[in-house]
């Protein structure tokens, strides 16, 4: 068996708490087998496991790998060109009345062969990796067919096989209503239930089925009777909730116990205290969506954290509203917009979007039985994380042990 002793370490943020608590100095880390096997003082541990090869990481900062834990990262091509017209003060409903918007994703994900959608993923998941994110997970969403979700999803199903990010799939089909259902909601609503649901779970190709609750999309009512289909055939529910206007979305996901509730830009106090109240529910906040929309005001996530709530962050990379794979531009905006601290930031990017993602053994931490994934950074504070902000300055990636990512 292999056994490393990544030591010479300026901190190793453990992520075991939100706190500074986790912050420990003159510490080492032993892996074996694809897990941390011990966390200590340096000088001991580098007594005890002599015959360990020995990592040398030159007063680097060492956390845990980034849990991406929401993004819809299989698409067909960018959406550039819509960007440009909405800086020039083109509203997205007309921008998708000529077909852009996410339109032009339904058309790619439905046209594009799957092999050809498999290779447009892997360079963005690269893009991922070289931020530090060792965990992500994909959405379908962009098919809104039986066939075209079952394909999108067999795509995830692809590049987790095949790249070494481990990925964490999640059912979407009621991310939009498709342009051939806009006027017959309540029939696409039973497609949903009816066949596509079952399909996705009769093939095994997600873990979450999720569904996006907002004014003119899916109403709550239509997201709990999704959802609860879902329950029924083993997907747990997440949910797309209060994004840009309250529906109630946050008392939802408290409800039904989904793993997460995302976005909450417009959460309410009722929603606030809901998953303040609900330990199951993870409030995931995605403010680059915000920041990339030209928002004003972002997630509440101070109120959420006093109220109890888990607070998770993830880039929501997506080619619409949110084009960045980086995490670390995630936690600058977190501690700048949101008022978190850079330890409750970096908690948030890796435990709690474990946690959001209900994956066990301490992922998202570096603590013993946890799966071996580290970024090491080039920074002797973790604070310069979310302080020099537009830079990822990353030494090395590990995931299960594996060094993916190095110029030590
Ligand atoms: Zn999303």
């Amino acid at each position: 068996v292999d056994t490393l002793i990544l030591t010479n370490l300026a901190q190793v943020v453990t992520c075991e708490r939100p706190d500074i608590g986790c912050v420990r100095e003159h510490a080492a880390v032993v892996v074996e087998g694809g897990r941390v096997l011990e966390v200590g003082e340096a000088a001991s541990l580098e007594e005890r496991y002599q015959r360990a090869e020995r990592v040398d990481c030159r007063r680097g900062v060492l956390t845990p790998g980034f849990v991406d834990s929401h993004t819809h990262a299989v698409f067909g091509g960018w959406r550039a060109a819509e960007y440009g017209l909405r800086s020039r003060g083109v509203p997205y409903m007309e921008i998708a009345r000529r077909g852009g918007g996410i339109n032009a994703s339904i058309r790619d994900v439905r046209s594009l062969p799957e092999d050809e959608l498999v290779a447009l993923a892997i360079p963005r998941l690269e893009q991922l990796l070289d931020h530090g994110t060792t965990t992500v997970e994909i959405k379908s969403g962009y098919g809104l067919s039986t066939e075209a979700e079952l394909k999108q999803l067999r795509v995830v199903r692809t590049l987790a096989a095949s790249t070494p990010l481990e990925i964490v799939p999640t059912f979407l089909g009621a991310h939009e209503f498709p342009p051939e259902y806009r006027d017959r909601r309540a029939e696409y609503v039973a497609l949903v239930i009816r066949e596509m649901i079952p399909a996705v779970a009769r093939a095994g190709l997600a873990t979450f089925c999720d569904v996006f609750c907002e004014p003119g999309v899916f109403t709550p009512d239509q997201a709990r009777r999704i959802l609860l289909a879902g329950r029924e055939h083993g997907l747990t529910p997440k949910l797309h909730a209060d994004e840009l206007e309250n529906s109630g979305g946050g008392e939802l996901a408290a409800e039904l116990e989904a793993a997460s509730a995302d976005h909450l830009g417009a959460i309410s106090p009722a929603g606030i205290a809901a998953l303040g109240a609900s330990p199951a529910t993870v409030a995931t906040l995605l403010p680059a969506t915000l920041l990339f929309l030209g928002k004003a005001s972002y997630a509440p996530a101070r109120q959420l954290l006093a109220a109890g709530a888990t607070v998770a962050l993830a880039t929501d990379f997506n080619p619409g509203s949110s084009p960045t794979p980086s995490m670390p531009l995630v936690l600058t905006l977190a501690c700048s917009q949101m008022g978190m601290e850079p330890i409750e930031s970096l908690f948030a990017a890796t435990a709690a979007g474990a946690r959001a993602l209900r994956l066990p053994d301490g992922h998202g931490t570096i603590a013993a039985g946890a799966p071996a994934d580290f970024i090491l950074w080039d920074l002797t504070d973790y604070v310069e994380i979310p302080y020099r902000f537009g830079a990822a300055p990353i030494r090395a990636v590990w995931k299960r042990g594996a060094r993916l990512r190095s110029s030590l």
